[in-house]
């Protein structure tokens, strides 16, 4: 025989032993209120522990329940008390106790019409959530009490329950059987709670909203949700408590109004002690709440209060002023960010308050929202440009020759693609908002329509880019402008102080540089020089330079490429003004650069006055089976060595441009993609020789370091011999994910959906580093470079770097400094602040 549940309900008072653990954080907040005095109405805790052992089916003895429903003179209501407010719980009861002798008893007092609709609307919330009637019976609102009971009546074959005891145990058992439920479950899962996570309940007596006199309940807060800017917002309903509410009741407005009475003006005093018990609220629970209460002809209950939800802008506004205020001290400003949430202020968002007509969905490969006309080449976007249109550019996926149409675009939509794709990691780059993997669509580029399940949308046509949320949304949405306020400066000038980790940008162009300037990257540790050649004065050359046969062909085509990248670099010295600037050496296959197509090949025939069997032969040989493998980075460097003898001239010829202006200046040369020794000694030995020439030539000395990329397993296994032949290694997570697992970055997205939803991957590693895998590798060639090499400077320049799980694993691992794209530079700053605090 089951023992009954030893309910041990605790009254709660300013002494009374209540705790978050044991009790939930409402429990726990309402203790605060009735130590700061509040008008707080009787209240009860009953512990996890009891709570659990009810949802058992463990007997409760009713003499305790009877004692409190006494002890409340009256009704009560039942409120959950997680140990965390994001998750949520079952719904409110209130008017426990109700029946037909109360129901006298309140007509008396109160007059019929409110008696009736309290207990009208306890028998709707009991009929609904305790004895699971169909919610349809018991939703009329103007069904009359009578009619409500006779519905009970009629769907149970039982009267009414008018033992305010047996209701409270049926109340109490129902909520704590709905908190097991596996809807509750899952749905606090999602918000981050154990799968275990227990509920505590709350019994509070009631404050009634029904009655004479200036009568209701409500909810105030003193900060804007949306922005956070300080501004008394709520409601008031008069005459109403819960789904009770007097029919006959006249709307009331919470603070002044042009279209009615307002409690603030029918009740200034309740309302300034409103106002002052805000106050009190934020500075003794340390948090800008949103205080609930009823007033009850002239007297003022607080009932409940609660965080106040945010938007990300609001959030760090209420944060910073918290700390401004001495209510917090700033690193505990600092912890209450989510490092995600600073790239809503960085870009336009949906109005959240605004309809969306949603078309289809994908990743959210790069935040920030965007509307504009549909584009389906890169040469409709610069075209429309041009026009001065905002476009979207809409690909299958996008290539290195897209770049110009990305650039011309305010957003990128692909079907096909993951997280590290190229239009995510370009898109993110630029911060332009960029949605991948958008499976639902279907490119007709004959047709010049895309297709969503049964919508068609034209090129020309408007659509939303939301790439936060990575929705698609048809015509254009109601934007909110991005918030690089004071506030958000103040809270990373403040991650600033508390990090040791630095952050640096990921930039290919002047304009990148300039906003991880702005966004106060330390330095580039990751210059892509590809991308400086897609453009129309360069292909040429760049495709003489592939042409050539012999090395004195090669050198001049490079010859006309050098000054160009020359003034590339020079630009990027001048922003980064002292800053270093790492410049990767070329990377992608040389076939990357070719057209693709038979037009294409015979355009270049024509401008190279070469037959286009010849053009056709030399694609073809270029062609690879696995070109992510095959001969990109350091291998191009070996075997074509001209491309990075230019590369490294153009460098120090810039640097010593720049030098001689004044100007101070760190040029880093890093080699991409290495896997021998052998390879770093090779380069090194060219660039050694082109420096020693830059120098007589121009007779000025310079410094500069060389580094490597560690982008293959090998590269991090050998990363002590390595070490002996450079001065940095910076991690390319990109590469040395798609290599530890043998999975291409381009296409595992097709399945990465089902591998993550059967547990296969615990996330998609191009977007959470493999702390266990690609992890132990960056950890392994951390540790040997520096037991070799002692100071070696070690970095991550990989997307993962912009992540803030991956940031803090980056912290952990001891590494120098992160490299990411600009726009995801505060987000690191603030990621390696949490870490280090
Ligand atoms: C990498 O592989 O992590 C990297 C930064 O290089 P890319 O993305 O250009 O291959
Ligand atoms: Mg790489």
């Amino acid at each position: 025989m089951d023992q009954p549940t030893e309910l041990s309900i605790v009254e709660i008072t300013p002494s009374a032993p209540v705790s978050a653990a044991a009790h939930g954080w409402r429990a726990k907040c309402l203790q605060r209120l009735i130590r700061m005095d509040l008008p707080v109405p009787r209240s009860y805790a009953i512990p996890v522990s009891a709570v659990r052992a009810i949802a058992a089916g463990r007997p409760l003895p009713p003499a305790g329940l009877e004692q409190l429903i006494s002890d409340t003179r009256g009704l009560v209501g039942v409120r959950p008390s997680a140990m965390d407010p994001e998750w949520g719980g079952p719904g409110t009861v209130l008017n426990v106790g109700m029946n037909a002798a109360r129901h006298a008893r309140l007509a008396q007092s109160l007059g019929v019409e409110a008696a009736d609709a309290l207990y009208r609307g306890f028998v709707q919330a009991y009929a609904i959530h305790v004895a699971r009637l169909d919610p349809d019976m018991f939703s009329d609102p103007d069904a009359t009490l009578a009619d409500t009971l006779d519905s009970f009546h009629h769907e149970t074959d039982e009267d009414f329950p008018q033992d305010p005891a047996r209701q409270l145990v049926e109340v109490l058992r129902s909520m704590a059987r709905a908190w097991e439920g596996p809807t509750a479950r899952l749905l606090r899962q999602a918000k981050g709670a154990p799968a275990d996570a227990p509920l505590g309940l709350v019994v509070q007596e009631m404050a009634l909203a029904l009655g004479p006199g200036v009568t209701g309940s409500g909810s105030i807060q003193f900060v804007d949700s949306l922005t956070g800017a300080p501004r008394i917002t709520g409601r008031f309903r008069g005459q109403t408590q819960g789904s009770a509410r007097r029919s006959d009741a006249e709307t009331i407005y919470l603070t002044r109004d042009p279209r009615g009475p307002s409690l603030e003006q029918a009740s200034p005093a309740v309302f300034a002690d409103l106002v002052r018990f805000g106050v009190a609220a934020r500075e003794r629970l340390k948090e800008e709440m949103q205080i609930e209460f009823v007033v009850a002809d002239g007297h003022l209950s607080i009932i409940d209060a609660i965080r106040v939800q945010r938007s990300s802008r609001a959030a760090v506004r209420i944060a910073v002023g918290l700390a401004r205020d001495g209510i917090i001290p700033p690193e505990q400003a600092l912890m209450r960010v989510q490092p995600r949430a600073l790239t809503d202020l960085l870009h336009h968002q949906v109005d959240p308050r605004a309809p969306r007509d949603i078309v289809t969905r994908g990743m959210p490969a790069s935040p920030g929202a965007a509307t504009g006309r549909i584009a389906f080449s890169a040469a409709a976007a610069q075209a429309a440009a041009a026009r001065g249109e905002a476009c979207v550019l809409v690909r299958r996926e996008t290539l290195p020759e897209d770049i110009r149409g990305m650039h011309a675009s305010v957003a990128v939509l692909t079907e096909r693609g993951g997280m590290s794709s190229h239009a995510a990691v370009i898109a993110r780059g630029l911060g332009l908002p960029c949605i991948v993997g958008a499976s639902g669509i279907a490119i007709d580029l004959r047709g010049r329509v895309l297709r969503a399940g049964d919508r068609i949308f034209r090129e020309g046509e408007e659509i939303t880019v939301d790439g936060t949320s990575g929705e698609v949304l048809a015509g254009a949405a109601a934007m909110l402008e991005p918030a690089l306020d004071e506030s958000f400066n103040q809270l990373l000038d403040w991650a600033d102080t508390a990090r040791s980790m630095k952050v640096r940008g990921n930039a290919d162009t002047a304009e990148d540089a300039r906003t991880a300037r702005m966004f106060g990257a330390q330095g580039i540790g990751l210059v892509r020089t590809e991308h400086m050649f897609f453009d129309d004065e360069r292909l040429p050359a760049m495709r003489e330079m592939i042409f050539a046969d012999q090395p004195e062909d090669r050198r001049l085509a490079l010859d006309r490429l050098l000054p160009m990248q020359r003034a590339d670099f020079t630009a990027l010295f001048r922003i980064m003004d002292g800053y270093p600037v790492t410049i990767r050496l070329f990377d992608p296959p040389l076939h990357e650069f070719l057209p693709h197509d038979r037009e294409g090949m015979r355009e270049l025939a024509e401008s190279l006055d070469l037959p286009l069997s010849d053009v056709v032969r030399r694609v073809e040989a270029l062609a690879e089976y696995n070109p992510m493998l095959g001969m990109r980075g350091v291998r191009v460097g070996i075997t074509v060595p001209e491309i990075y003898e230019m590369q490294a001239r153009a460098i120090f010829e810039a640097a010593v441009d720049v030098g001689r202006s004044g100007q101070g200046v760190v040029p880093e040369i890093m080699i991409p993609l290495v896997s021998a020794m052998r390879e770093v000694e090779l380069v090194r030995h060219r660039v050694e020789g082109i420096a020693a020439a830059v120098r007589a030539e121009t007779r000025t000395d310079f410094d500069y370091r060389l580094g490597v990329m560690v982008e293959t397993p090998r590269a991090a296994l050998r990363a002590g011999d390595i070490a002996e032949h450079c001065a940095f290694l910076s991690f390319g997570t990109n590469d040395l994910t798609q290599m530890t697992y043998g999975l291409s970055r381009d296409d595992a997205a097709r399945f990465m959906g089902s591998y993550v939803g059967q547990g296969v991957y615990a996330e998609d590693p191009f977007h959470i580093l493999d702390d266990e895998g690609v992890g132990e590798l960056v950890l392994i060639g951390t540790a040997r470079a520096r037991e070799r090499k002692p100071g070696i400077t070690v970095a991550m320049c990989g997307e993962h770097a912009g992540n803030p799980e991956s940031i803090a694993f980056c912290q952990r691992a001891g590494l120098d400094y992160v490299s990411c794209s600009p726009f995801r530079v505060p987000v690191a700053r603030l990621a390696a602040a949490q870490e280090a605090i």
